[in-house]
Order: structure tokens, then C-alpha cells, then sequence
């Protein structure tokens, strides 16, 4: 089923042309930038999964932050984190095709010099001062949600981390080759043909946490839920959890 557009009023917006942004007034007087991007590529990694790249020009974001991405002719949005590091001269977002969607269905087809426009950045699943001074750092994802994670190692190549990355089969293991591999583990659920035969959730079960270690969890809200339990039984304080929800 489709989602609904957000805003049921039109609002009133300008656009300039040399900047390749566009202000939208809103009725209550709020401003949304919109910034408009060429697609350069589509890239197959699976057969569900794909990593669309576009002209960054001179959009800026904190890793970890997400976008609205927007087609015009759909008249539609959805939410994408960043996939590409912060000094990257492009923008990747990795996408998983849902076969009962509309959005990502659509982006898989999306051709080299298609323009789309992005809201944003938004979000604060960014790292703090002292997670990029060299705190232990713990990275749960299953699927898509490694995105922030792969912009969070592009970015800040020196971070002290471990990586649970939960999928189902083991070509899921999306951009590994940007981890340091021995602080990898990707926990397969329908093939023993990864680093751990199990969900992230019975690994970590087995697996304990040091209580100083500070943890971000990004992808569906029955992972996060449940591994957030996990980790405050292991007594690390809840301002040390931090999360993002893809669906
Ligand atoms: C902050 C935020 C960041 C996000 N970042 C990403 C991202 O980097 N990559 C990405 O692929 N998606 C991401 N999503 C999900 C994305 O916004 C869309 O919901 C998704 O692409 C499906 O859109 P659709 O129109 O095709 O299907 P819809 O009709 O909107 O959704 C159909 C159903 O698909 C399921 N679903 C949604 N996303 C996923 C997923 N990634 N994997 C498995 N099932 C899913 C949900 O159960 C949903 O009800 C993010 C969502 C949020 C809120």
C-alpha cells in the first residue's frame, strides 16, 4: 500500500536554479530545502538489494543522518540514510527493494540523469565527541540498516568499533570490504555461511558487552527492541543506546 504524501496543503515554493535548492514555505511558515540531484548510477548488489548514487554537489550532512528523498513525478518521499562517507564527491544510499512497495520499487528502475530532490539532512544517529575520540563502539544492523554504519567508517576511518550485521544469506554482507574485518561479524539467519549461524539477538546473548561500550542499533523495531534489552541487561545505561528505525 502506497503511504500518504505528507502535507495535504500545497505549499508556496521558490526555485533557484544556480543553486539547484528550492525554498518551500509552508502555510505555518516553516522552511523546507529541497536540493535537486542527477542520478549517475544503479547498482545491483543482490537481487533485492541496490545502491543508487547521485551527484552530491554541494550537499553536506553529519554521518548517520538521513535524507527525504523525493520523486517529483511520484509525487513521493521516503526516508533513506546515507550510505556514502562524508567526503565522498557523490551521494550512495542503499536501497532494498520491497516487493509490495512503490518507492523502492521505483528507484530500482531509475535511469543515469533522472533528477531527484532531497529534504534534508535530517536525524541525529551521528556520533559524539567522544565516539569519534576512540570509545568502544558496538554497530548492530540487520539489512539496510548497516547504511549509517558503512557512511560512520568512510567518514572516520580510526573509530573503535565491532559490527554485528544480522541477514538472512551471506551475499547480504553489504559493503563488508569498508570494515575492518576481524570487527565484522555477520550473523546469518537462513545459511551457515557467514560468521555466526543465528540472529544478532542470540549472538549477543552468548556474547557479552562491556558496560562502557557505547551502542547503536539501526533496522527493523523488533531487532532494536529486543537488542536493547539485551544490552541494558548487560547494564550499560540507556543514553548509550541509540537507535534508528527503518520500519
Ligand atoms: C529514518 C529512516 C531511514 C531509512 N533508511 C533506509 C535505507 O537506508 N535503506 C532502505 O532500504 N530503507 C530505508 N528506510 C525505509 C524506506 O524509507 C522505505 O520504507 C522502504 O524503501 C520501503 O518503501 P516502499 O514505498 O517501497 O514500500 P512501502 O509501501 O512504504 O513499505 C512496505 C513495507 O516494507 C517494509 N520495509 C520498509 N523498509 C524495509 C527494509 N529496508 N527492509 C525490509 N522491509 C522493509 C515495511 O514493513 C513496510 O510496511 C528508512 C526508513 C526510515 C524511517
Amino acid at each position: 500500500m502506497l503511504k500518504a504524501v505528507r502535507s495535504s496543503v500545497h505549499p508556496i515554493t521558490q526555485k533557484n536554479m544556480f543553486t539547484n535548492t528550492e525554498k518551500i514555505t509552508r502555510p505555518n511558515n516553516s522552511t523546507v530545502h529541497r536540493t535537486r540531484h542527477k542520478v549517475i548510477s544503479v547498482e545491483n548488489l543482490t537481487p533485492e538489494t541496490f545502491v543508487v548514487r547521485i551527484e552530491k554537489n554541494d550537499f553536506r550532512f553529519e554521518p548517520g543522518q538521513y535524507v527525504v528523498f523525493r520523486i517529483p513525478e511520484l509525487k513521493q518521499g521516503r526516508e533513506y540514510s546515507i550510505y556514502s562517507g562524508a567526503n565522498e564527491t557523490y551521494l550512495d544510499f542503499l536501497v532494498r527493494e520491497i516487493p509490495e512497495g512503490s518507492f523502492s520499487r521505483y528507484l530500482r528502475h531509475i535511469k543515469t540523469g533522472e533528477i531527484v530532490e532531497l529534504e534534508g539532512p535530517k536525524g541525529f544517529f551521528i556520533l559524539d565527541e567522544q565516539a569519534k575520540q576512540g570509545a568502544p563502539l558496538l554497530f548492530v544492523a540487520t539489512g539496510t540498516g548497516i547504511s549509517p554504519f558503512h557512511s560512520f567508517v568512510k567518514s572516520f576511518p580510526d573509530l573503535n568499533y565491532n559490527v554485528l550485521h544480522g541477514v538472512h544469506f551471506d551475499d547480504e554482507a553489504y559493503g563488508r570490504k569498508s570494515f575492518i574485518q576481524g570487527n565484522f561479524t555477520l550473523c546469518t539467519s537462513r545459511v551457515d555461511k557467514g560468521d555466526y549461524f543465528g540472529r544478532v539477538t542470540y549472538f549477543l546473548k552468548e556474547h557479552p558487552v562491556a558496560r562502557d561500550t557505547i551502542c547503536y542499533l539501526c533496522g527493523n523495531s523488533e531487532m532494536i527492541e529486543e537488542v536493547a534489552g539485551i544490552l541494558e541487561n548487560y547494564g550499560i545505561p540507556p543514553e548509550n543506546i541509540r537507535t534508528e528505525v527503518f520500519f
